[in-house]
């Protein structure tokens, strides 16, 4: 990656692309890369549990306090490009409307990678309703006859999924783990930033760890520590086995 390489992450709730990807993300920041994030939702419905503990709680409410954690996390990460789409969660509905706007979205940004949730998430409908959105928007950006889209198509970006919560039970298989060492601290102050969803910092910290065990035995490269996994929408292509 470098500053030639556009990302485009694509995050169903406040706090996914965080949990799920900060590392990666922010080491794309640091490589110089041209990062763009949508959040579809503040997720204020299904992943705001604590905040609706509170007695006279309103969605409004909510919404602002998801607001300034989405908005303190990335700046630990170093994103400055991000738009919230304020999509309603649990759940998530995609419209012909919805693929317009992301589609148009991913032509205006061009991305060669995109980073967003794999198919499967056994617990959580509205991801993989989003896996689906960002495929379908992603080869609808790559072809010339669509309606009313101005912008001119794209190459097929390459797309990764998120690690779901729950790795087994979702059939996750880990397709690439990204070392994460040089940015994990940068991930786990962005972590913290997600007051509503505490009980998830010490997990994905462990799970940073896993990853890290996993990386240094595929790879026999000492030097990792963290890592984040994700699954492959698309086979590698290459001239040779890489
Ligand atoms: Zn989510």
């Amino acid at each position: 990656m470098d500053q030639n390489t556009n990302l485009l992450v694509v995050s169903a709730h406040a706090g996914d692309f965080v949990w799920r990807g900060g590392g990666t993300i922010a080491k794309y920041v640091k490589a110089g890369a041209k990062v763009s994030l949508v959040i579809l939702s503040y997720g204020a419905r299904g992943e705001s549990n604590d905040l609706w503990k509170i007695e006279g709680q309103t969605l409004d409410n909510v919404k602002s306090v998801r607001r300034s954690e989405i908005e303190a996390a990335i700046k630990c990460l170093g994103v400055k490009d991000y738009e919230i789409w304020d999509y309603q969660d649990y759940h998530m509905t995609i419209t012909p409307e919805r693929t317009l706007q992301l589609l148009k979205k991913i032509r205006k940004v061009q991305p060669q990678v995109i980073l967003t949730h794999g198919p499967r998430d056994a617990f959580n409908p509205d991801h993989e309703t989003v896996s689906r959105f960002v495929f379908e928007a992603s080869v609808l950006a790559t072809s010339a006859g669509v309606r009313d889209v101005e912008l001119p198509k794209i190459k097929q970006p390459k797309i990764f999924g998120f690690e779901p919560h729950q790795s087994e039970i979702s059939d996750f298989k880990p397709e690439v783990i990204v070392d994460i060492t040089d940015t994990y601290e940068q991930k786990y102050e962005a972590m913290n930033c997600f007051k509503a969803q505490k009980h998830l910092i010490e997990y994905y910290a462990a799970k940073a760890a896993l990853r890290g065990n996993h990386a240094r035995r595929c790879s026999g490269n000492q030097q990792y520590k963290y890592a984040e996994a994700f699954s492959r929408f698309f086979p590698l292509v290459g001239g040779e086995l890489i």
